[in-house]
């Protein structure tokens, strides 16, 4: 049988942390299995249910990659796939389980009779054998069954627990994969399931998602919704990362790509690897180290060209002209964040660490703060002089003149490189900073030292040395 799953949102917010992880999970087994991954939009809550949420959700899912193959947009054979739409088809269902007496009319609610002593057991593939019974529900009457069932509201709307029932059957659905939060509606799902006489699907909860105090995931602990994540500069090829390790170990996924760490993976490597089997119980802690790590991983194995988009707009927001103005070409601008060696967690931080490639203009506003100082000495002069003298303008070449002029003038290299990263880069911390001048060019770097050391001597043969 083709498995079949689905991600049930209720368009009443933005995708969040935890909806992306059950819509990831679903969607590693759907791919998995060569099945199909259903989204289907729970939106029977008319006051909050909105559109623009729904759009939202869909985008949010898109940036994490996370494709369906049947939903409201796509179409697909069990449709329609929002509950709104759905309404006859509940209504219908309802009168089948009346008609057979097994439910009954209240006000202008419908109800299920639960049978006394149901058994409220069921295998999860997850957490094992679950007994309600012996859990005590909290929905239980003084007779210790559990309360009858409310299918229909009195509104003519149907419940979830109803219409999750309907559509899970209607829409073929294989496998039930959501949070740990619904083990508790999972029984009288169940008995619905037997109301009507179909076998129910198998069931599969996903652990709970902490913050690193062990209190469930909240506001307190950050951001919660996946869109404020690109925001700051994570990947969808890292939170996909990141929130596929929530419960799963990646089942050696990394490796199978050649990387020594086996955290770090493809979706296509975790879908191969992926076996609802090694889903944990235990719950899962969000840790914001972890998923700086496995951005900066993902950033460092980026496409360079790749990278250099994704950094542009955090350069632009920065006031830099990536893009408009841009003085550089793109070639260019991708190897100067080649040449940062992996440095910067995310993108926005990358851009922040990379400014100095696109404009003088925050070199020159940190140095102004008087926090690093470029002495104006003759030996510095003599020091920056003779880099610019140099024939061949290359980190080596740059490099080697550097350490003959030490040798040669004594003192220590970092005393003369130090001032040469202050006045290239205005930062303590940098790449290699012959690499820098390297790759800033010879006229840059004429131009930003003679800034700070006016009138820098030149050397015969040189032109336009002494600006
Ligand atoms: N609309 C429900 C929710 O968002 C779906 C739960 C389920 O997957 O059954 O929690």
């Amino acid at each position: 049988m083709e498995t079949r799953v689905r991600f049930a949102p209720s368009p009443t917010g933005a995708l969040h942390i935890g909806g992306g992880h059950t819509a990831l999970f679903n969607w590693l087994k759907a791919r998995h299995d060569g099945g199909k991954f259903v989204l289907r939009i729970e939106d029977t809550d008319r006051e909050r249910s909105t559109k623009e949420y729904e759009e939202t959700i869909m985008s949010g899912l898109r940036w994490l990659g996370l494709d369906w193959d049947e939903g409201p947009d796509v179409g697909g054979a069990f449709g329609p796939y929002r509950q709104s739409e759905r309404a006859d088809i509940y209504i219908e269902h309802a009168e089948r389980l009346l008609s057979e007496g097994v439910a009954y009319r209240d006000g202008g609610a419908v109800l299920f009779r639960v049978p006394r002593d149901s058994d409220l057991s069921f295998d999860d593939e997850v957490y094992g054998h679950i007994d309600a019974s012996s859990e005590g529900m909290k929905e239980r009457n003084a007779a210790d069954s559990l309360k009858d069932i409310v299918m229909i509201k009195s509104d003519g709307t149907p419940t979830y627990n109803y219409a999750v029932v309907i559509d899970d059957r209607l829409m073929n659905v294989t496998h039930v994969i959501r949070g740990e939060d619904h083990i508790s509606n999972t029984p009288k799902q169940i008995l619905l399931y037997r109301a009507f006489g179909w076998t129910p699907p198998r069931f599969a909860h996903l652990p709970m998602i902490l913050g690193k105090d062990k209190k469930k995931l909240s506001k307190r602990h950050g951001a919660t919704s996946v869109y404020e994540y690109r925001d700051m500069g994570y990947m969808p090829d890292s939170m996909f990362n990141f929130l596929a390790l929530l419960g799963w170990s990646g089942g050696g996924a990394g490796s199978s790509q050649g990387s020594e760490n086996t955290e770090i993976f493809t979706r296509a490597a975790a879908a191969a690897a992926f076996d609802l089997k090694d889903v944990t119980r235990k719950p899962a802690v969000f840790d914001f180290d972890k998923l700086n790590y496995i951005n900066q991983e993902h950033l460092k194995r980026l496409d360079p060209m790749v990278r250099l988009e994704m950094v542009k707009p955090f350069w632009r927001e920065m006031g830099l002209p990536a893009g408009d103005g841009q003085k550089r070409d793109d070639a260019w601008l991708a190897d100067a964040l080649t040449l940062m060696g992996g440095r910067g967690r995310t993108a926005k931080e990358l851009a922040e660490f990379s400014d100095y490639y696109l404009s003088f203009e925050p070199v020159k506003a940190r140095l102004s703060t008087g926090e690093l100082t470029i002495p104006d000495s003759e030996k510095l002069r003599g020091f920056m002089s003779a880099l610019l003298a140099v024939p061949d303008w290359t980190d080596s070449a740059l490099e080697a003149e550097a350490r003959s002029w030490v040798e040669k003038e004594g003192g220590k290299m970092k005393d003369y490189a130090m001032p040469l990263r202050f006045a290239l880069t205005g930062m303590r911390v940098s790449p290699g900073i012959f690499e820098v001048a390297a790759h800033l060019g010879r006229d840059e770097v004429r131009s930003r030292l003679n800034y700070f050391l006016p009138g820098l001597p030149g050397l015969p043969g040189l032109p336009g040395l002494a600006k």
